[in-house]
């Protein structure tokens, strides 16, 4: 009798234990991913690379729960009927590159809207003017020689650049344009080249050499390798940017003042395309 009632005790201690294990394990399996039983749902992912860059779309959004991933949040959840992930990357290439890959590696992501602030280039692109880019390329990516720095070239002594441009998606083109006119009138959006490099530029004599060697009309620090890595991925991408300065002497004075409303501004385009989708 006795020996029965231990033995029928360590039993159930037994399988209370692998039970836990069990709860445990699958818990641990699920953290941060879509649930596994169900079909991923397809996302639209939307980044920026700074806070204020994404604050209006996270207002707007119902946000079903966050994940973090090597630091960053990825906010999963809906924005004006949408299924979207929205994520800040943080600032430059590196962060930029490193968050698009764990977002597209974990969620089921259609396509990709970049929204932000930047320098305007072009003589034409004015501060809080729109530009939606139709290719991208990294103006700090390329050899440095005797003879000084060649532009994003395979090898010295080959014509520089061409291959080295990224495309982005012509139809989310089309829309970010058409959105963007809606919300701020047609003389104050542009479609052309931006440029992508880590540095912030102030400089009116590189703004000039930006113009001439890439013919861009925009200058920012993510665009190009978000979009050479969605190209790899072959999620279509658009990159929309809001001039918050024009890349001179007065550039971080200029994007202190304006980029709060240019980031706002990029925002609302987004708000009216996720609109147009529906
Ligand atoms: N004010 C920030 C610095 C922002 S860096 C700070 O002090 O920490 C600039 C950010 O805005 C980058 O994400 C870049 O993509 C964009 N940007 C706006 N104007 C730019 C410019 N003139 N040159 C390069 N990037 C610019």
């Amino acid at each position: 009798m006795e020996i029965n009632r231990r033995g029928g005790e360590k039993m159930k201690r037994i399988i209370a234990v692998v039970l836990a294990a069990f709860m445990l394990l699958t818990c641990v399996g699920c953290a941060g991913k879509e649930k596994s039983d169900e079909q991923p749902v397809e996302r639209i992912g939307i980044i920026s690379a700074m806070d204020n860059e994404v604050a209006l779309l996270l207002d707007e959004a119902e946000i079903d729960h966050v994940d973090t991933i090597g630091g960053v949040k990825f906010n999963v959840g809906t924005l004006h009927g949408q299924d979207v992930v929205i994520m800040r990357s943080g600032i430059g290439k590196v962060m930029s590159a490193s968050a698009i890959t764990a977002m597209l590696n974990q969620y089921k992501i259609s396509k990709v809207i970049f929204t932000g602030v930047a320098g305007g280039v072009g003589d034409e692109t004015q501060v809080l003017d729109e530009v939606i880019a139709t290719r991208l390329i990294q103006h700090d990516y390329g050899f440095m020689t005797n003879d000084g720095f060649l532009w994003a070239t395979a090898v010295p002594g080959e014509e520089e650049g061409e291959k080295d441009y990224v495309d982005c998606d012509p139809d989310l083109v089309d829309l970010a344009y058409k959105s963007a006119v809606e919300v701020m009138g047609e003389e104050h959006v542009f479609k052309g080249v931006i440029v992508s490099g880590d540095q912030f530029v102030a400089s009116e004599e590189y703004v000039k050499t930006l113009q001439d060697k890439f013919d861009a009309i925009a200058c920012e620090m993510e665009g190009a390798g978000v979009t050479a890595i969605c190209k790899n991925y072959k999620v279509p991408i658009v990159v929309i940017r809001a001039m918050s300065d024009k890349a001179d002497g007065n550039a971080h004075e200029s994007m202190e003042n304006m980029g709060d409303i240019a980031a706002d501004n990029c925002n609302k385009i987004v708000l009216k395309m996720l609109d147009g989708m529906n």
